[in-house]
């Protein structure tokens, strides 16, 4: 009956093809066919589109009603916590029940970030169908906790996705349907791991155990939630670098992969010790505070994707970071050598500066990515400069044009494995600081 009613709803909903995948595996490369069947290359992805300038004045968000969903017989599902959205649901029928996941505002980009908590005050098993609103396509692969804090991939043969034809001929997965055991103890599921204040606080206050690490608080977000700073470093500020997270609230593998590179810069070996002598690092890791709250898809609390924002800067979040950032190079004629912008994506890529530019640091960043390359067998980087005519509207652009800062956006994966994701920020960090080292002393030797 189950097994019908699944099946007879995804004949009901689907224009294009059912989709049944037989193992977790292939059901993303199947996804990842249907995104990236417009590209020409099948080795490599072309990555996104050239950024285009947008509003970034602020406009209204659709904030969701946050509550316990009383479905009836004894089952409930909730969204009273921090971080992803749940805007409805409902029972369909006795073993099927339909979540729908709508962004703050539009246009946005394809993000949803779903999550909930559920539980039945009788174990039993059913079927949730999660929706989007029409145009979006389905992204995240959904993840199972008990406690909020420990994730697991769901089986993948027991989720479907009901697979449609665009206009431009893509086949892609329109929603999602799993089939799920529950029982009286919650059960959460997320679009990827909850990443939220309290985690961040947690982190903080570990790093801050080392009497070279501190945190300030640089600016307040639109709604008021403070933007943390971390000083790595007890230099005199003349040499610096950059690091960001989480402008957009569901890129968690990039927040991953920054703290990976942050943990690194800040660890007791003696190639950060050096590194930390010379060079001071500055990490903003939650830019959209009020975002990652909200479980926003993208933007902040004033209705912006903030990486549009850094040639206007009309919003207070990278206003601050603007303060900030101007106030240290005013107050010590120190320097930003280096800056970095941790993003997640459909799969790992480095939008960098165009090659013939040069910065303080002229070629760090194509060196990092060619030494990491090395220590990462099997590893092929996929690079991607940016077009010299591209509008300066990104953080990148920002680190470079603005302050001469050798900078790239360093994309992770969505679904790339969460232990090479912390290997290669490891071996990035180590590698970035070996070349920033090797830099200084050759030029300190070069003016003896
Ligand atoms: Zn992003």
């Amino acid at each position: 009956m189950i097994r019908w009613l699944v099946r007879r709803m995804m004949m009901i909903s689907c224009s294009g093809r059912r989709f049944h995948p037989g193992s977790r595996g292939l059901f993303i490369i199947m996804l990842m066919m249907a995104w990236f069947c417009g590209c020409k290359d099948a080795s490599q992805w072309e990555g996104q589109e050239q950024v285009k300038r947008v509003s970034t004045q602020t406009v209204p968000i659709q904030l969701q009603y946050r509550g316990t969903f009383d479905l009836g017989k004894g089952l409930f599902v909730s969204n009273e916590f921090e971080g992803a959205r749940l805007n409805g649901a409902a029972r369909t029928n006795d073993t099927l029940i339909t979540l729908l996941i709508t962004p703050e505002n539009t246009p946005v980009n394809n993000s949803p970030w779903y999550a909930f908590k559920i539980w039945s005050e009788k174990a039993c098993g059913l079927y949730v169908h999660i929706t989007y609103p029409e145009g979006v396509t389905h992204r995240y692969f959904p993840k199972m906790s008990r406690d909020g804090l420990n994730w697991t991939p769901l089986d993948s043969s027991r989720c479907f996705s009901t697979m449609k034809t665009t206009e431009k001929g893509e086949v892609v997965p329109v929603d999602l349907t799993f089939q799920l055991t529950i029982d009286r103890d919650t059960s959460w599921i997320s679009a990827q791991e909850l990443l939220t204040s309290l985690q961040l606080e947690r982190w903080i206050r570990h790093l801050e155990t080392r009497p070279y690490v501190s945190d300030t608080i640089i600016g307040k977000s639109h709604e008021g939630r403070a933007i943390q700073l971390l000083k790595i470093g007890t230099g005199d500020d003349q040499k610096m670098i950059m690091i960001f997270s989480r402008q957009h609230p569901p890129e968690v593998t990039g927040y991953l992969a920054m703290q990976t590179f942050v943990e690194t810069i800040s660890a007791d070996s003696e190639l950060a010790k050096n590194f930390r002598n010379e060079f001071t690092a500055y990490v903003v890791p939650v830019i959209n505070p009020d975002g990652v709250y909200h479980g926003h898809w993208r933007h902040n609390g004033g209705g912006v994707d903030l990486n549009r924002d850094w040639a206007n800067l009309n919003q207070p979040e990278t206003r601050a970071i603007r303060d900030f950032m101007s106030q240290k190079t005013v107050a010590t004629g120190g320097k930003f050598y280096f800056g970095i912008d941790f993003h997640s994506t459909q799969e790992d890529i480095y939008y960098t500066i165009p090659p013939e530019m040069e910065g303080n640091m002229p070629g760090l960043v194509p060196a990092m990515i060619r030494a990491t390359t090395g220590e990462l067998d099997g590893y092929e980087p996929n690079i991607k400069p940016n077009s010299p005519d591209e509008p300066r509207i990104t953080s990148t652009s920002y680190f470079f044009f603005e302050y001469g800062a050798e900078a790239v956006t360093y994309e992770v994966g969505d679904n790339t494995s969460r232990v090479f994701i912390r290997r290669k920020a490891e071996v990035s960090a180590i590698k970035l600081m070996e070349l920033m080292l090797q830099r200084t002393s050759r030029h300190q030797t070069d003016i003896k």
